[in-house]
């Protein structure tokens, strides 16, 4: 059933709080456990990040991996994401995801799901930019037990004073404020914060001006909510940006509340980054979150990618990344025949940016980049058309969130479990440590929502007990 306005029912066994993939996961696994649900989105559509992803899920084992020889296994894994997160990983949330995420794999799959191997990583299977979330909430509208609404936001939660357990939800819903009771439990999956000034000017204040890209209504509620029923928070310290958000119409466009610009990574492909001054500052083979803080050090935190007809052509169509197309007809990515035309699209200096080409082209052609030491993707600038974007950072996603236990029971600051409360998704903290593992936040999402909604049913079944 799906409601955008009038009735919702006023009780349910279990309310998941927001409609990406870790609540979709969540959802459908508690209703399968036999759980009447109600699935509650408070934008005008389900999807948050999930629905913009590149659409990259990390998994290891799967039957794609095994018919094609791949041999990464589950240790293999766990080393990584311990690496990347340099050991500041809740080792009880890399275990239960390590231990789940094959099963995960197997209800995105019988829900419509399709993967294939990517095309970077072995790791990663690739779905598209969308696919998963609309094949999963076809899955959600179909089923019995689970009643969607939209344009309804969770405002707070309320607990039993002496139990402690949470009992109800206060929504926003139309124009309704109404308290919605809950039998057995509450699974929290609102996303992200980076659309939160308020969050972001307290953890992470100098991504404050960085391009927003998550999904528009991820403003840290569900972070909010556990915080006020002392749940505790981890990561919050390592929010990142990556260098590739477009800034449209400059130097006169403001982002929208509402706007999702492209990411556009120009540089792995080929393009080179210059400065206001017209001039390249780095060696733009590293990758977009190394970029980040050599982008954010330049003149006013802009640099400009520039690219050639021979990068334009590597357009990535169906996905959120590289969309070339999108950015030059959303006004991201102006054309030009010559250099100096180029340049006069965002006011650079057009003699300074010739000069910077032509020396860049030189050393292409000499196998060698004299001034930053590039040697991946190292191609001349030579084609017309050509295309400039001025980027700064852009910040996708947030992953420090409140803390939870292996179970997705959220927990307080001395680890004690908030009765009848789980989390899953990009509002918990604590999976990642202190670095990102590229394509681990839908798997995770969609491992740890499917474990939510299992217990929230009351179903504590996970692979470590059988
Ligand atoms: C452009 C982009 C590309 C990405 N590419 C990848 C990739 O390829 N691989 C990868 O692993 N990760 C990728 N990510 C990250 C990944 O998409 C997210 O981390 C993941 O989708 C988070 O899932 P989620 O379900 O926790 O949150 P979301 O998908 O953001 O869902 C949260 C939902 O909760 C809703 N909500 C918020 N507050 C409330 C409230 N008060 N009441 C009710 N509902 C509420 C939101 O509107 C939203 O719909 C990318 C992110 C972006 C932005």
């Amino acid at each position: 059933m799906m409601r955008e306005a009038g009735e919702i029912p006023k009780i349910a066994d279990v309310i998941v709080l927001g409609a990406g993939i870790a609540g979709h996961c969540a959802a459908l696994a508690a209703a399968e456990a036999g759980a009447q649900v109600l699935l509650l989105e408070k934008a005008s559509q389900p999807g948050g990040s999930s629905a913009m992803a590149g659409g990259g899920f990390v998994f290891v084992g799967t039957e794609l991996q095994e018919q094609a020889g791949y041999d990464e296994d589950t240790e293999y894994l766990r080393k990584g994401l311990f690496e990347t997160g340099k050991n500041r990983n809740n080792p009880e949330l890399v275990d239960a995801f390590v231990r789940n995420q094959l099963d995960a794999y197997t209800l995105l799959v019988r829900h419509g799901v399709k993967f294939k191997l990517g095309s970077i990583d072995r790791l990663i299977l690739e779905t598209g930019t969308g696919r998963a979330i609309t094949n999963m909430h076809m899955a959600v509208r179909a089923h019995p037990n689970i009643t969607f609404a939209s344009k309804c936001a969770a405002m707070k939660l309320g607990r039993n004073p002496a139990t402690k357990r949470v009992t109800d939800v206060t929504v926003a819903f139309g124009d309704e404020i109404m308290t919605l009771e809950v039998r057995r439990a509450v699974v929290l999956a609102t996303g992200g914060f980076s659309r939160s000034r308020e969050l972001l000017g307290i953890f992470a204040p100098e991504l404050l001006e960085a391009v927003k890209h998550g999904g528009v209504a991820n403003t840290g509620d569900g972070i909010m909510m556990a915080c006020d029923l002392g749940a505790g928070l981890a990561d919050v310290g390592y929010v990142s940006g990556s260098f590739g958000g477009a800034i449209r119409n400059y130097p006169h466009g403001v982002q929208g509340a509402d706007e999702v610009p492209p990411l556009l990574f120009s540089f792995l492909a080929g393009g080179i980054l210059v400065n206001v001054e017209g001039k390249r500052f780095v060696n733009e083979g590293q990758t977009y979150k190394a970029l980040g803080n050599a982008g954010m050090a330049q003149t006013g935190g802009v640099a400009f990618q520039i690219f050639d007809k021979k990068v334009l052509d590597t357009a990535l169509e169906d996905s959120s990344v590289n969309n070339y197309q999108e950015g030059i007809s959303g006004g991201y990515i102006r054309m030009a025949d010559t250099i100096a035309d180029l340049a006069g699209c965002m006011g650079l200096d057009p003699v300074v940016l010739e000069k910077t080409i032509e020396r860049y082209n030189a050393d292409v052609r000499n196998g060698i980049d004299t001034e930053f030491g590039r040697t991946n993707k190292l191609m001349t600038v030579d084609t017309a058309p050509f295309c400039i974007a001025a980027s700064a950072n852009a910040l996708t996603t947030t992953y420090g969130g409140i803390t939870a236990n292996g179970k997705m029971e959220v927990v307080d600051w001395i680890g004690e479990p908030i009765p009848g409360l789980f989390a899953a998704g990009e509002v918990v903290g604590g999976f990642h440590g202190a670095g990102y593992f590229s394509g681990t936040s839908l798997s995770s999402s969609s491992t740890f929502g499917m474990l939510a909604g299992r217990a929230a049913a009351g179903c504590n079944w996970d692979n470590n007990r059988g």
